[in-house]
């Protein structure tokens, strides 16, 4: 078996971290700044392998990324080092899958789906447009245009453990798992999509799926995680997949002192929830049964992603771990990370 490090140096894991920039009342208290990316040189904070210090958050304690973004880092750049190399992966029959996972508030949905921040609600600069576009890009290319392949997308949420079909006007679906262990989430709309614009505007419905009915938008998408798949099929048999994932906020400590019955449940489901995902990473390489999937819905439907539909299929995983200038820092996917 693999340990977690040989399978970041085989480039199966790729772990980064991305630091938003500081917002206006932030701005006022700017010594509370607790992530330092050492180097402020555009082409040096790309570099493999770079040192994060963490000193003033955790006490000595520094963690090696594979790539460190700090705060001027567009989403574009972000992509061409996390979610681009994946795009490939599912052209050469494989499944992939990208994380962004993090504390409310640290840039999960700004990295993942776009610009919400003003009026105007932007998701062409977001990792689910971006790897879209280069979908569409990659099928022209002569090599993939002879395969035929078909390219579908499904948008859905997990919350508390419920599945939420978000093309479907949130109907509630049912997970399956049949005698071959195949996992399925039963009713799934699958779209057809022809071209970016198609991917465009299931995300735009996805997203105010997601958000309608609740009072406080981010108080309820904080709380579920967000699954956006994009799917490749040759003769109607899967060729590849890429999982994008807007993770649920991963508030540390303030759930067990939270008050209400609701948010203590939901906070434990998280919990749970983020710990298989650690779990299913960590085994990933390793032999089949011990890759703990059962453990959570959000596991549980990405069971292919990190097993592999068959053999021959490579699996890939990357994790954004988004982190605000100054709020606490979610540790535990970091001890994915090389410690050193
Ligand atoms: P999360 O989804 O993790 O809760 P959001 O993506 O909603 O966090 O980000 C919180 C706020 O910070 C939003 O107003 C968002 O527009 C802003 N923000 C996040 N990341 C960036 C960034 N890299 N550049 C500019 N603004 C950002
Ligand atoms: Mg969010």
């Amino acid at each position: 078996p693999l340990s977690t490090a040989d399978l970041i140096e085989e480039h199966r894991i790729c772990v980064c971290v991305r630091k938003r920039p500081l917002n206006k009342k932030e701005l006022t208290i700017r010594d509370l700044d607790v992530i330092t990316i050492p180097s402020k040189d555009v082409v040096m904070v790309h570099e493999p392998k770079q040192k994060v210090d963490l000193t003033r958050y955790l006490e000595n304690q520094t963690f090696r990324f594979d790539y460190a973004f700090d705060d001027s880092t567009t989403n574009e750049m972000v992509y061409r080092f996390t979610a681009r190399p994946l795009v490939e992966t599912i052209f050469e029959r494989g499944m992939a899958t990208c994380f962004a996972y993090g504390q409310t508030g640290s840039g999960k949905t700004h990295t993942m789906g776009g610009d919400f921040s003003g009026k105007n609600q932007d998701c062409s600069k977001g990792i689910y447009a971006l790897a879209a576009r280069d979908v569409f890009v990659m099928l022209k290319k002569p090599c993939y245009r002879k395969l035929e392949l078909q390219v579908y997308a499904t948008f859905f949420e997990i919350y508390s453990g419920k599945v939420f079909d978000l093309l479907n006007g949130k109907a509630k679906l049912r997970v399956l798992e049949d005698g071959k262990q195949q996992v399925q989430v039963v009713g799934l709309h699958e779209r057809d999509v022809k071209c970016t614009e198609d991917v465009l505007k299931l995300i735009e419905v996805g997203n105010s799926c997601r958000t309608s009915g609740q009072t406080s938008a981010n108080a309820h998408s904080s709380r579920s995680h967000a699954v956006f798949q994009i799917i490749l099929r040759r003769k109607g048999k899967m060729h590849g997949k890429f999982s994008l994932i807007d993770l649920a906020g991963n508030e540390r400590g303030a759930d067990t002192s939270s008050a209400d019955r609701q948010t203590r449940l939901e906070g434990a489901e998280i919990n749970k929830s983020l710990l298989a995902l650690k779990e299913c990473i960590r085994a990933l390489g390793r032999n089949k049964p011990h890759t703990p999937f059962r453990a959570s819905k959000l596991t549980q439907v990405l069971r292919d992603s990190f097993i592999g539909e068959n053999s021959q299929m490579t699996v890939t995983t990357c994790i954004i771990l988004n982190v605000g200038p100054l709020v606490k820092m979610p540790i535990s996917l970091l001890e994915l990370t090389v410690d050193t």
